[in-house]
């Protein structure tokens, strides 16, 4: 492997790439764009295009494309070429401005919640100058946002820059009153991707795998994850090719990967990458995921992302650390002593207050119907919204809500006991894994997003939330004189963080008095996609876009709609899959082997009548007993389907599969699971848990 110094950022279009080719002139005009948001001309952009396609046709590129995030959430891309034919027969390798700037795919057959009816299919792709271009398999690519012929959003990266700009402006009022103003201020993210490695020839026969992402039948494997000998465990040989693999070409495109491990669950793995801000973050974190897809080709495997390939153990989420830092300073640091830190206890009560007033649509952020199957399911956190603040910061609130002094705790020295190892300073914040919003030190993890989502919606919920809270600190506290704005302001902390202390919960969140005690609280607790999806178009909902302009309401409104649909598609998909497999598959396979039994015994009684064949007899029954559960279930799910279907309201059809439709799945899975543990092996069709979670 060359040098990761040389690899580095190679194919990205970066600002040490853009300040070695563009004439300084234009390079400073650019980084106004890209660091002020200042607006781009045409010429401006004339010129960045020719160096940027010079430098894409050294690197060996020959197509362009806008690349985008349409609202079904996956990227897409649309190839041209550079090629220009010139009238001599020779081409000519072109690239304008207004190219780079300007896309327009036909956007006809994106997702719009019917923003935009299909004969009007016209959508524009616009140049995101903060997020930098690559070149990905020959095709540069450049990030773009992607909006309706009317400037309407079709994009997820639309309304996140918005909300971006949203707590920029806020939090400059607010810094300004502690006489820090005019800063540059971003939300940033780190995003850690779960995802399952499993042989491609396993996938290839698990049908339910490849149509929907996760199997919807096995059994629970006879091993599973109580050993916890997997988490940071020793990494598989092929593995660890494909992480090194990964890792390489992520550095080659400017995406920080820096921790790999082995994640709890069989086959389960993770990568961190550090954190960026916001935008740029989510753009790696899609690029990331595309790239795990593709090299897990090259090994022979294939990359789940799915947040719950597999019943019975762990699911994968995607961990979104988020903080708002200024001029590169990070804003939830509370340093030394976090009692005195009149700035971050103004930041941190504004987090506070974000999360418990926007708690409802923080939790929508993260439904789909892959995650139902993972919040509240004792493994991730709950679907109820709460904070974890850590001991010390904990004691710090209670503190302030209770108006009383508080003394910052001194840093216990751990002695580990062993002379030569070194003694370490323990940690502020231990660590809760149930929490669903988690204060790690100067950061906050929410915890609910699934493996396969892409944050921006997370992202801009959060971002126009904290916008919202910082819009009140700073209309409340500006008309203060400087000797009565620390006194006022601390007075202002302690009144919201009493407000909505009912939103910090420092226990287990898992157990069974929570969801109680979180009902007592007040706290909202939608279990599934169809109870989380309606806040967004609830009044509140609208109102908090629309203040901030990061969504209008007729734009919430398509995306909420959006939202219903992929999630009664996918509901259509996983159903249809169930029946085929039950009637194909399942059912031909214990019938087959039922008759083999009882052929068996026919013979073996022809011999001797009076032997004991208790225990295929038993088995018989049992599989014929399975069998008539099976196809009572089947028709149950069946007569349901298509009475769904029938449903022309998106909310209602929503309704009746996630709570009549689920539990019928779920029963008709167990009962085709008991079939699978007494068929003979041989016999049953597909690979199992066992086989598949365990390859060598
Ligand atoms: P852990 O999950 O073990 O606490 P780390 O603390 O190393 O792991 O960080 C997890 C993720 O959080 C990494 O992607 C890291 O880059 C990211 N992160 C760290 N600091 C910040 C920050 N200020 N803003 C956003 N993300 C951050
Ligand atoms: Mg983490």
């Amino acid at each position: 492997m060359a040098k990761v110094q040389d690899l580095y950022g190679l194919m990205v279009f970066d600002e040490h790439t853009m300040q070695e080719r563009l004439p300084s002139a234009t390079y400073k005009q650019l980084m106004r764009t890209i660091k002020d948001g200042a607006p781009l001309d045409l010429e401006v952009a004339n010129v960045v295009a020719h160096a940027m396609k010079e430098w894409a046709i050294e690197m060996g590129a020959t197509h362009y494309t806008h690349w985008f995030q349409p609202l079904s959430g996956i990227t897409s891309e649309k190839h041209d070429s550079f090629i220009d034919p010139i009238d001599d027969g020779h081409a000519i390798m072109s690239f304008s401005g207004k190219e780079l700037i300007q896309g327009e795919p036909d956007a006809s057959s994106f997702p719009s919640g019917g923003l935009r009816a299909t004969f009007e299919a016209r959508g524009y792709t616009a140049w995101d100058p903060t997020s930098f271009a690559f070149i990905k398999d020959e095709v540069l690519c450049i990030p773009t946002a992607f909006c309706s012929y009317n400037g309407e959003a079709l994009d997820k990266k639309t309304p996140l820059l918005r909300s971006m700009r949203a707590v920029d402006e806020q939090a400059n009022r607010v810094l300004a009153l502690f006489g820090e103003p005019h800063q540059r201020v971003v939300t940033t993210v780190g995003a850690e991707q779960e995802y399952f490695l499993i042989s491609e020839d396993d996938y290839k026969r698990r049908l339910d795998l490849v149509l929907t992402g996760r199997t919807l039948f096995g059994y629970s494997p006879c091993k599973g994850q109580e050993l916890e000998e997997h988490y940071f465990g020793a990494i598989r040989p092929t593995v660890n090719n494909f992480m090194k693999e990964l890792d390489e070409e992520l550095w080659k495109l400017g995406v920080p990967a820096k921790t790999k491990h082995n994640e709890v669950a069989p086959c389960q793995h993770e990568l961190a990458p550090l954190f960026a801000n916001a935008n740029r973050a989510i753009d790696q974190n899609l690029l990331t995921m595309e790239e795990m897809r593709l090299l897990a080709s090259h090994y022979n495997l294939v990359c789940l992302e799915h947040e719950k390939p597999f019943e019975h153990i762990n699911g994968s989420g995607k961990h979104n650390n988020w903080s708002i830092s200024a001029n590169g300073k990070n804003l939830l640091e509370p340093g030394e002593n976090p009692m005195s830190n009149l700035r971050f206890l103004v930041f941190l009560a504004g987090v506070i207050q974000a999360v418990d007033d926007y708690q409802e649509l923080l939790r929508m952020s993260a439904a789909s119907a892959g995650n139902d199957h993972r919040l509240g399911a004792n493994e991730a956190p709950p679907a109820i919204v709460s904070m974890f603040l850590g001991d010390e910061l904990g004691r710090v609130v209670d503190a302030l809500i209770e108006g009383r002094d508080y003394t910052a705790s001194e840093r216990t020295e751990m002695d580990l006991g062993v002379a030569e190892l070194p003694n370490f300073l323990q940690d502020n914040t231990d660590r809760n894994r149930t929490s669903p919003f988690a204060f790690t030190g100067n950061k906050f993890e929410f915890r609910m997003p699934g493996a396969e989502q892409n944050l921006s919606d997370a992202n801009m919920i959060l971002n126009t939330a904290m916008a919202k809270s910082l819009k009140e600190f700073a209309d409340e506290l500006e008309g203060f004189s400087e000797e009565e704005f620390r006194a006022t302001a601390l007075e202002y902390v302690r009144r919201t963080l009493r407000d909505h202390q009912r939103i910090i919960f420092n226990g287990d969140g898992y157990s069974d008095e929570w969801p109680k005690e979180a009902e007592r609280r007040g706290l909202a607790n939608h279990r599934t996609t169809a109870d989380a999806l309606p806040c967004f178009v609830s009044e509140k909902s609208i109102r908090l876009f629309e203040e901030f302009a990061v969504l209008d309401e007729v734009e919430v409104r398509s995306r909420y709609e959006v939202k219903l649909e992929k999630y009664n598609k996918t509901m259509n998909i996983e159903i249809r899959t169930m029946k085929r497999l039950v009637r194909r598959d399942y059912l031909p396979a214990i019938n087959d082997f039922a008759a083999e039994i009882a052929r068996h015994i026919t013979e073996v009684r022809a011999v001797l009548p009076d032997a004991d064949l208790i225990n295929q007899e038993s088995k018989l029954q049992a599989l014929i007993d399975g069998a008539a559960e099976i196809n009572r279930q089947l028709g149950k799910l069946h007569e349901l389907h298509y009475a769904s279907l029938e449903i022309e309201d998106q909310q209602e059809r929503a309704n009746m599969n996630a709570h009549q439709i689920v539990p019928v799945m779920d029963a008709l899975r167990d009962a085709v699971d008991a079939m699978e543990i007494i068929v003979e092996r041989e016999k049953w069709p597909v690979p199992t848990y066992n086989e598949i979670l365990f390859y060598a």
